[in-house]
């Protein structure tokens, strides 16, 4: 009977259309954190469809506070398990440190630690010195690559009282010039065999 495809078609579509109104999670229970650089195809990388994934992306793929509501928020009342953090290579917050960015709005007069960050938040200030963390550039981090700070976000996460314990946390690199993912600190070129005082060495 076509109107019984016709029928079921229409549920599945509210079901997708009212799913925060349902209460029905993304298709994967996934929450993913990544960088807004143009050349990390997330969806690709992982694997994934939309509809799959609640995506959170910014300067880094760095765990800030907003990344932390965000992920709060799906975990605790949108039914999302696990969460998966995607640094990648080349990333331009490599690039540059708070200090030199400080010292650019510092020359157009702004202070960033005379100005309201959160627009809705006016409490929300950081004092001179940690305004230059507050850009959280990988060295400001204490981080040397992509790699630490995939580490280090997980970390982040599971710091965070308002994330849940028994939450799926994994980190990954993304690997802009061969377009793959890898796990952090595991280059393959470094892990291949190679020659040395002959014999052949496995690392
Ligand atoms: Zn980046």
């Amino acid at each position: 009977m076509i109107s019984e495809y016709i029928d079921q078609e229409i549920r599945r579509f509210e079901d997708y259309a009212l799913r925060r109104v349902k209460g029905i999670p993304n298709n994967r229970r996934l929450w993913v954190l990544t960088c807004m650089d143009e050349r990390v195809p997330i969806e690709e990388a992982l694997r994934i469809q939309p509809g799959d994934a609640h995506i959170f992306r910014n300067a880094g793929a760095i765990v800030t506070d907003d990344a932390v509501r965000s992920l709060a928020l799906t975990a605790n009342f949108f039914g999302t398990k696990e969460a998966i953090i995607v640094t990648h290579t080349d990333c331009g917050m490599l690039r540059f440190t708070g200090e030199e960015v400080v010292r650019f709005f510092a020359e157009k007069g702004v202070k960033i630690s005379e100005v309201q960050l959160d627009p809705y938040l006016s409490t929300l200030r950081v004092g001179e010195e940690e305004a230059v963390k507050w850009f959280k550039f990988f060295t400001d981090l204490g981080a040397q690559s992509p790699d630490d700070v995939a580490l280090m976000n997980v970390e982040a996460l599971r710091r965070s009282p308002l994330i849940p314990k028994d939450l799926k946390i994994s980190a990954y690199v993304y690997e802009v010039e061969t377009g793959r993912l890898r796990k952090p600190h595991q280059k393959i070129h470094e892990r291949t065999s190679r020659f040395e005082h002959g014999t052949v060495v496995k690392d």
